[in-house]
């Protein structure tokens, strides 16, 4: 972290220079002072669900309501972390590719307002970068079959991931295990055979794809990155007689340099006892996997109930950073390692010139109080202001 001056340029997007001498802009350059601030990328959000109403029933909704409904309210949430300074979001499950539709209609009106067909300014469509995997393959009945994803055995999982790729997805997200959040659905049991989660992962890597594998249970995350995994979403290791890393496993990862979505869950009151009880091992596991060198990437699952609001990824990594790592890695967890895990570490996740133009800037020093993230002053999209304390 840098203390001092800081002068961002951005062109068309993108950033031009970062200036740290404390050097006057050049002439003729529009200029926003932001004062006394801390100015980091943007945030990253690498799992969440844009369909999913935080205060709504996920499975009544997705079988029941039709697109123009779940899109009005994906562009609500959409709005609500780009506002909290979350300028990508990787959404890893919607229905019917109405994320990539969503991403579409802000490309849309980026190039319309390029050309001044519309007007310009902060009332504007303006939404986060959207990395988006569709419809998670799953099994009958399984984890979020109310997605649309459902593909049992290896011919089926396979033409799935290539209608995947013919709708041009980011990556492939496939439930390795049951879920929480599913009726009837077995979190430890594994959904997919060694074989089948090897023909998904060949075949998607054939197409340029990347796929990242919802897992809770221990076996479902052996026989994932065994496959060749490129990510772990939750990664629980719930096993038939409670929660028990695998070193094994979590040496494999390390070396493969497989990153694990660690979704923030945090014990509250009225929870079922099955759920706490995972809790605390699950996070000795994320901050024992951090120790072994895997790439932990904090992240939210937003949307999947009430306490996940589409803007609580600066909540949730204060909590991540009390138990993984140190306030440092947890920022770096949310902006870079994040981007990378999005295949993004290119453009996104750091104040650096080439990189696009998305920062987030907030009153006082999150490396000592994570709890700034939330004093936000500013935030910009592609070059473009989000919101500012001054307006
Ligand atoms: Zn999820």
């Amino acid at each position: 972290m840098h203390r001092g001056p800081v002068m961002v340029l951005a062109e068309h997007g993108r950033i031009t220079d970062v200036d740290l001498t404390g050097a006057n802009p050049p002439e003729g350059v529009a200029v926003t002072d932001l004062g006394d601030a801390t100015l980091l990328p943007g945030l990253v959000d690498a799992h969440s669900h844009l369909v999913f109403d935080p205060n709504g029933n996920a499975e009544r909704q997705m079988v029941d309501d039709d697109d123009a409904t779940v899109l009005a309210r994906m562009r609500e949430h959409a709005a609500r972390a780009l506002h909290a300074g979350i300028t990508t979001v990787r959404d890893l499950g919607d229905r019917g590719y109405l994320a990539l539709r969503l991403r579409e209609e802000y490309e849309e009106h980026a190039a319309a307002e390029a050309d001044a067909a519309v007007d310009a300014g902060p009332d504007g469509l303006l939404g986060p970068q959207i990395v988006a995997a569709g419809p998670p393959l799953t099994g009958s009945g399984g984890h979020c079959w109310y997605l649309g994803g459902v593909a049992d055995g290896t011919e089926a999982a396979v033409a799935a991931v290539r209608e995947r790729a013919r709708h041009g997805v980011d990556l492939v997200k496939i439930m390795a295990t049951g879920g929480m959040s599913t009726t009837g659905s077995n979190p430890g049991g594994s959904q997919y055979s060694p074989a089948e989660l090897r023909a998904v992962t060949d075949a998607a890597h054939r197409l340029g794809l990347p796929v990242t594998a919802h897992a809770h249970g221990a076996a479902g995350i052996a026989d994932a990155v065994a496959a060749g995994a490129d990510g772990i979403e939750h990664c629980t290791f719930m096993t038939p007689s409670g929660v028990k890393a695998d070193l094994a496993t979590i040496d494999a990862m390390a070396a493969a340099g497989t990153y694990v979505g660690a979704t923030v869950v945090k014990p509250r009151e009225g929870m079922p006892a099955e759920v706490l009880q995972t809790i605390e091992p699950y996070w000795e596991n994320q901050a024992l996997m951090w120790r072994r060198g895997v790439r932990v990437v904090c992240c939210t699952d937003a949307g999947i109930n009430a306490y996940k609001p589409h803007d609580v990824l600066p909540l949730d990594v204060a909590y991540f950073a009390g138990q993984v790592g140190t306030n440092s890695s947890a920022l770096a967890s949310v902006t870079s390692l994040a981007a990378e895990s999005c295949g993004l570490g290119a453009s996104k996740g750091r104040v650096a010139r080439g990189h696009d133009a998305d920062l987030l800037a907030v009153r006082g020093d999150p490396v000592h109080d994570l709890g700034a993230l939330r004093q936000v002053c500013a935030v910009y999209r592609a070059g473009r202001v989000v919101r500012t304390a001054f307006r």
